[in-house]
């Protein structure tokens, strides 16, 4: 028993912070050998298990993709620079996106993603581009924050926005349990926070 690693260790070995790995574990699709207890603090892993987790956190980071899409995504390395801050599960969306975006460098004009994040459960993506451009590329940034409301961040699947009582994220049937507790007032009700505020401030003038 006493090679199993706790939390803390197992974070320092894979150089991540004991929240994003406990995340990892909460999503419950790569989860640690012994049993998992309720409570994530007490949860132990075996050596065999830090692999799988080095794997997941490489998938988490976009690392094949920040290799295949160079040309159009450059990752900012200054300090407090932002970076692609969203789950696994908008990959495809992602590329879908910068494949449109080498179509406009292909024919000549700038065009780069910088980052992206995700915002009331939606996709968020902030681009450098020639302003010749910039109604083509707007308009494919809608088209992927439209998708990411109904695609799972985790794992890509169908889904639509679920509303916890202090959170609010894109999620499918077998994620959904990440958001807690679903709010009655507004799971299931608000599908999209942008278009429901602007429906309110309508509403209101
Ligand atoms: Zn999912």
């Amino acid at each position: 028993m006493s090679d199993l690693l706790t939390l803390r260790e197992a974070a320092d070995v894979l150089g991540v912070d004991v929240v994003t790995l406990v995340h990892v574990i909460d999503v419950g699709d790569t989860i640690p050998t012994p049993p998992v207890p309720k409570d994530f603090k007490d949860v132990v892993f075996a050596p065999d298990d830090i692999e799988r987790f080095q794997i997941e956190l490489r998938r988490r980071r976009f690392e094949d993709f920040k290799t295949e899409y160079a040309d159009v995504f450059q990752e900012d390395d200054a300090p407090g620079a932002r970076h692609l801050e969203f789950g696994p599960g908008w990959l495809g969306i992602l590329m879908e996106f910068c494949d449109g975006l080498r179509e406009f460098q292909n024919a000549g004009y700038r065009a780069r993603l910088r980052w992206g994040k995700e915002k009331f459960g939606a996709l968020r993506l902030f681009t450098d581009c020639a302003d010749e451009i910039a109604a083509y590329v707007g308009e494919r940034r809608g088209i992927a924050y439209g998708k990411s409301l109904r695609t799972c961040q985790e794992c890509g699947e169908p889904a639509r926005l679920r509303f916890g009582h202090s959170i609010c994220l894109t999620l499918c049937d077998r994620h959904k349990h990440l958001v807690g507790e679903p709010d009655p007032s507004r799971d299931g009700i608000i599908l999209d926070v942008d278009a429901w505020s602007r429906q309110q401030r309508g509403d209101q003038g």
